[in-house]
């Protein structure tokens, strides 16, 4: 049971609470994960991951503006293939002209559309935000739900957006996993998988619960600014010495290393042999 106070999670309680490489149980009683099998040495890097990404980022926060929950919902369906820095341009002018939850249930399409339309999928987004806001006010009576198994109910709300929400919007830890957190989970092998969800489970059974949202936001910030997609910046990484993608960059995503999967730095040079001619001279 969540403490009092709390907001109660029932997959995230699963998460936490399961002995490292058990079974999680999703809801229903149906299981959610295979048995999983980490990288060696995932737990000890994730640790440290924590510990360094929070020392690199202090600060890290949501970068979508918002000022209640739905408002957050709403910016994150609209941050799909989208810059955080384009919806903010846009949020302001569609919370003024649909300033409820009940307004955005009753929008027409074609008048969200054009609201929304520089965010880019303007059609697919307006249709998902139109539903969702037509799901809260008809089941949930007008106030988006604080729990994962409610969220996911929401028409156009996956893992990732509820994710969002629940660890930013209400202070209920959760990782949501996007195209960066998978991208660095993969490189610093913090799981073996490339599915969101096993991501999530994988490194919330390594990482404390009160660290799962800032890890995700720090994650993004890394992926953003460091260990970017194409060539990342290993040489100024502070996960440099522990990382088994280490300047390995975007093509060579496969660890080298000893048992625990970390590639060790050489620790100098090695000589560069002299060229013999053909003759041998
Ligand atoms: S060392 Fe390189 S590959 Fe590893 S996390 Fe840092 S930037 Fe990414």
């Amino acid at each position: 049971m969540a403490p009092a106070g709390s907001i109660a999670c029932d997959d995230h309680s699963r998460i936490a609470a399961a002995p490292l490489h058990a079974p999680v149980q999703g809801r229903g009683g149906t299981e959610l994960m295979a048995r999983r099998r980490l990288p060696p040495g995932a737990r000890t890097r994730a640790l440290e991951v924590v510990e360094r990404l929070r020392a690199e980022y202090p600060a890290a926060t949501c970068a979508l503006v918002h000022e209640s929950p739905l408002q957050l919902l709403v910016a994150t369906i609209l941050s799909a293939q989208c810059t955080d820095e384009r919806v903010n341009l846009v949020t302001p002018v569609l919370f003024a002209r649909y300033p409820t939850v009940e307004a955005l249930a009753g929008a027409a399409q074609e008048d969200l559309e054009e609201v929304i339309r520089s965010t880019g999928f303007f059609r697919m987004k307006a249709l998902a935000i139109r539903q969702m806001a037509q799901d809260v006010v008809e089941r949930y009576g007008g106030d988006v739900p604080p729990r994962m198994e409610d969220l996911v109910t929401l028409r156009g709300v996956g893992r990732k957006t509820a994710n969002v929400v629940l660890g930013v919007g209400f202070g209920v830890p959760g990782l949501p996993v996007d195209t960066h957190v998978t991208r660095l989970a993969g490189r610093l092998r913090l799981t073996g998988s490339r599915d969101a969800v096993e991501i999530e489970t994988d490194i919330c059974s390594m990482v404390p619960r009160e660290e799962w949202t800032n890890l995700s936001l720090r994650l993004i910030l890394h992926g953003r600014r460091v260990c970017v997609a194409r060539s990342p910046r290993c040489p100024r990484c502070v996960l440099n010495d522990i990382c088994p993608s280490a300047e390995l960059g975007p093509l060579r995503a496969r660890p080298k290393g000893g048992s625990d999967g970390v590639r060790r730095r050489p620790q100098a040079t090695a000589r560069k042999r002299p060229t013999r001619s053909p003759s041998g001279s």
